[in-house]
């Protein structure tokens, strides 16, 4: 079994080489021996994310941004509800992107994702991203190629200037086959709870596999960054896809490294009466 930094060295897309998505298998069972030596890691990794996000909110003077991509059903919804499970909600915050408003369309594409960015102290996480700008727009053909293609050179200068000004960018591709896709959507189908989840539109981009599996593959390529590199975590085995995403993120914030603040002077030996 690798330790975390092997692994996290494994899913990591070395700037300026492809992701090579075709070579990666989203079968693997990545981080543990087997899923119950998986759970024991992610509820450690689950605590020890509580601790350091509690620093980093004590902090207040840098944050972290996840970025959450993967084709429908990759199960984005899913690594939030478990990863985040022992995150205090206060400094922590989800934001979910959907198709553009007309008010957002009339802004340039990274004007809502910029007003979306955390605060110091903070955590958020992105439930899709501008990544959708260059992957869905592209393969929906919302934009012509010339306006899609010089997105790239903005979102790295982007998220350069978040990572100068404080906040660490982590962004992490969840890698789904087609066939757990298909699993995994009929199942949504068949599930009462689940159904609404499901919208017809999913099953045009399913048609559309190997063209979202190409913008991809170029978007991954293009803007993994020194500053703010890719992730690719294999996604077929939900225990599996928990646990790295959780690795990968306990590891930046390790990196960090927050600090609680230096207490009022004369607190130490306080005691209250
Ligand atoms: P879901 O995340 O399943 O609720 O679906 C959200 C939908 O919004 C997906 O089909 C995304 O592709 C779409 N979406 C999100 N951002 C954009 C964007 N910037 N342009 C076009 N479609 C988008
Ligand atoms: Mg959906």
């Amino acid at each position: 079994m690798p330790d975390s930094k092997e692994l996290i060295d494994e899913l990591r897309v070395e700037p300026g080489s492809p992701p090579d998505l075709a070579r990666r298998d989203p079968d693997a069972r990545v981080g543990a021996e087997d899923r119950k030596a998986g759970l024991a890691r992610l509820s450690e990794l689950v605590a020890r994310l509580g601790v350091l996000h509690n620093r980093l909110f004590a902090e207040s003077t840098r944050s972290v941004l996840l970025v959450l991509q993967g084709m429908d059903a990759a199960g984005k919804d899913g690594t939030i509800r478990s990863v985040l499970t022992g995150v205090n909600p206060q400094g922590c915050r989800v934001v979910s992107f959907r198709e553009p408003t007309t008010t957002e369309l009339a802004h340039d594409f990274l004007w809502r994702v910029h007003a979306a960015c955390p605060v110091r102290g903070e955590l958020v996480i992105f439930n899709r991203s501008h990544y959708e700008d260059v992957v869905a727009v592209r393969v929906r053909k919302l934009a012509p190629r010339k306006v899609w293609q010089r997105r790239y050179a903005h979102i790295r200068n982007f998220e350069r200037l978040l990572t100068d000004e404080g906040t660490a960018v982590v962004k992490v591709f969840l890698h789904l086959s087609r066939d757990e896709q298909r699993i995994r959507l009929q199942a949504r189908l068949d599930d009462p709870e689940k159904r609404w989840k499901f919208r017809a539109g999913d099953l045009d981009d399913r048609r559309h596999w190997d063209d979202f599996a190409t913008a991809y593959e170029d978007a991954l390529r293009e803007t993994s960054t020194e500053w703010a590199p890719w992730y690719v975590v294999p996604a077929d085995h939900n225990w599996s896809r928990n646990l790295a995403v959780a690795e990968i993120l306990v590891a930046a914030l390790e990196r960090l490294d927050p600090e609680v603040p230096e207490p009022d002077p004369g607190t130490e030996d306080l005691e209250i009466a």
